[in-house]
């Protein structure tokens, strides 16, 4: 494909025959790698070398360096070649592994605005946090005016990296089919764990929360009751309308979280950012979440937002290991509250262990939790209506859990 010159609005010079261009096709702004930027201008694909050349520049310029309106953080300052193979798995940008050693990802999809991940990586390596993909660099750019966004992240390469969207619900089945739920507990013990130290590591971002951010949340998870009460199938939509007070007054318990500690948290966790390989655990994207303006993706919360995304999703798993595996929901029951479980109370103790246990709010776990599944169903309803019945099992097991 041929990138016209005109749709450019920026490019960086990665080598001789490749250039990283900012373009923006009606508004809709991306980085894209090129190939031969003085010929053809042809848009680089997995082989044509541009993630190739990119680690050649990251190498040349380690620690912090301006090109422009380009901004490079590397932390490399070695560069051997390596051959380019495309990553295939569904995707939001565009990734190519290069040489087994490292991960391309190029922001096809840039949002102007403030982008999380630069700050949040640079924080949780000084940190010494190990449990990601070790980061190589990221480089972001600045329009004329406004803040700087992402265009590129170059981190190692996990072979054989299986996301928990797999990995959990494989487990989740197995448990199902045997009853025996050693590997459940014991893979979420290690998660809570994870979970504690990567707050630990961001807990450097501690402030505290003003009445203005309680109010912004409490009035953000009103706006998504509302989405999702007309978004809803015909059975949470009843659910939402018979528990509509203590739904509601479940959400106002927002307003309260004034003068608490927030962090730069993951902001987006949940077991689907959560990468498996032989012998570890580690956390992904770093890009916040995707539901929020950039402008709130960069906002500290508190660190319930994470543990409350992380702990819905294992419910999540549980409806998908069910209808994937052809399982009676009520074999999955003891499983989702097992996981849960270990989870929670790994995290409390390894926050604990490191100091850090006044980060944990746990009252505000119940509101952080239902606003997931109604983001869920807000999802469902707008981008994907085949998710739907995981938000339609969900609701009502958490209105179920919460009222008991
Ligand atoms: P996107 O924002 O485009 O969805 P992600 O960062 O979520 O990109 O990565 C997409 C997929 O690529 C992941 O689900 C995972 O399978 C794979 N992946 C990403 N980073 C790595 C890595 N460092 N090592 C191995 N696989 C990775
Ligand atoms: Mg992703």
């Amino acid at each position: 494909m041929t990138v016209p010159a005109d749709s450019t609005t920026d490019v960086l010079r990665l080598g001789a025959r490749h250039v990283l261009a900012v373009t923006d096709a009606d508004g809709a702004l991306a980085a894209v790698p090129i190939v031969d930027p003085d010929g053809a201008r042809q848009r680089a694909t997995a082989g044509s070398g541009a993630a190739d050349a990119l680690l050649r520049f990251i190498a040349e310029h380690p620690g912090r360096s301006r090109h422009g309106r380009f901004t490079v953080v590397s932390w490399v300052d070695r560069y051997s070649p390596g051959i380019e193979q495309p990553i295939t798995v569904d995707q939001t940008n565009e990734s190519v592994i290069v040489g087994d050693r490292a991960v391309v990802k190029w922001a096809t999809h840039l949002e102007s605005g403030p982008h999380p991940a630069p700050r949040r990586l640079a924080t949780l390596t000084a940190a010494g946090f190990t449990a990601m993909p070790a980061p190589w660099a990221v480089l972001t750019w600045a329009p004329g005016e406004g803040p700087e966004t992402l265009v590129a992240t170059v981190t190692g390469y996990l072979p054989g990296a299986v996301d928990g969207w797999t990995w959990a619900k494989d487990m989740f089945i197995a448990a199902a089919r045997t009853g025996d739920l050693t590997a459940v507990t014991a893979t979420c013990d290690t998660l809570g764990a994870v979970v504690a130290d990567l707050h630990a590591a961001l807990a450097a971002t501690v402030v505290r929360s003003t009445p203005a951010d309680a109010r912004r949340w409490r009035d953000n998870a009103f706006t998504t009751l509302s989405e999702a009460r007309a978004l809803a199938g015909p059975a949470n939509a009843a659910l939402l309308t018979e528990h509509a007070d203590a739904v509601a007054a479940t959400l106002e318990s927002l307003a309260d979280l004034v003068d608490v500690p927030i962090l730069d948290a993951h902001g987006d966790l949940h077991v689907g950012q959560v990468l498996r390989t032989d012998d570890r655990l580690v956390i992904t994207d770093f890009d916040g979440n995707p539901v929020l303006a950039p402008a709130e993706r960069v906002l500290p919360v508190p660190a319930a937002v994470d543990l409350a995304g992380i702990l819905q999703s294992l419910s999540h798993v549980a409806i998908v290991a069910a209808r994937r595996g052809e399982l009676d929901p009520v074999t999955l029951a003891p499983v989702d509250e097992a996981a849960r479980a270990a989870l929670r109370n790994a995290y409390l103790g390894r926050l604990a262990q490191t100091g850090h246990a006044d980060l944990h709010i746990d009252t505000a776990l119940p509101a952080l939790r239902l606003q997931q599944v109604l983001r869920e169903i807000v999802y469902a309803g707008r981008h994907l209506p085949r998710w739907m019945y995981v938000p339609d099992a969900a609701l009502p097991a958490l209105i179920n859990e919460t009222s008991s």
